[in-house]
């Protein structure tokens, strides 16, 4: 009534993430963070699993793996953990075969936000992340991507993923864009790709 204020019916970019991701996780799983960052998806993928689960995380910034550790002790979910101080391309040789395949990964790609914008992710190293987990995503499970473009290195990132994912055969993966289309500024959107079940 004249507020200027309205309810979204649809999910914005990071909640509808977090629901994509809470569809598929159930206790006991094992899923990755691709970009810890400051451990927000970190934590939220840690309570999913619960204490039978495993979250391995990544990030090439010592600040990231600092800032997610304290975060995790914090929540008392450090011990269901393992952070990586190196790059998400590794995720193949992190995985024991006990925690293979896994559930789902996600990536919150570009820079953290407040810190050094130049360590951002590339499309070079998305692309040979993507490859590395592919490969050992449980059917059924996801991997949900969010693309922030306003950058330059975002605008490569953001073509060179579009293009990967476009091509990837529908007979084995599902793949979702959810974008809004008319908001201004480069918003970020998501990718997510289903590996599907083979019937
Ligand atoms: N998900 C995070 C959170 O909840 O706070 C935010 C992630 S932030 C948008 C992107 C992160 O990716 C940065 O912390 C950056 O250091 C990290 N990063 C950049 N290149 C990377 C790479 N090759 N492997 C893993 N992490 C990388």
């Amino acid at each position: 009534m004249g507020t200027g204020v309205y309810a979204m019916s649809l999910a914005r970019v990071l909640p509808y993430t977090k629901q994509l991701l809470e569809s598929v996780i159930e206790p006991g799983d094992c899923v990755v963070d691709m970009t810890a960052g400051n451990g927000h998806d970190t934590q939220f993928l840690a309570e999913r699993v619960g204490p039978e689960g495993r979250v391995l995380a990544f990030d090439v910034q010592a600040q990231a793996i600092e800032e997610s550790t304290r975060r995790l002790d914090e929540a008392g979910m450090l011990a269901r953990v393992d952070l990586y101080h190196e790059s998400h391309i590794h995720v193949g040789a992190r995985l024991s075969d006990e925690q293979r395949p896994v559930r789902a990964g996600v990536f919150n790609l570009g820079y953290l936000p407040g810190s050094d914008k130049s360590i951002t992710t590339t499309g070079e190293e998305t692309l040979e992340a993507l490859d590395a987990l592919l490969p050992v995503l449980a059917p059924g499970g996801l991997v949900v991507l969010v693309v922030y473009h306003g950058h330059l290195e975002g605008k490569r990132e953001r073509d060179a993923v579009l293009d990967y994912v476009t091509a990837l055969d529908q007979q084995d993966y599902a793949v979702l864009q959810y974008r809004f289309l008319n908001q201004q500024n480069h918003p970020p959107f998501i990718i997510a790709i289903e590996k599907k079940v083979r019937g």
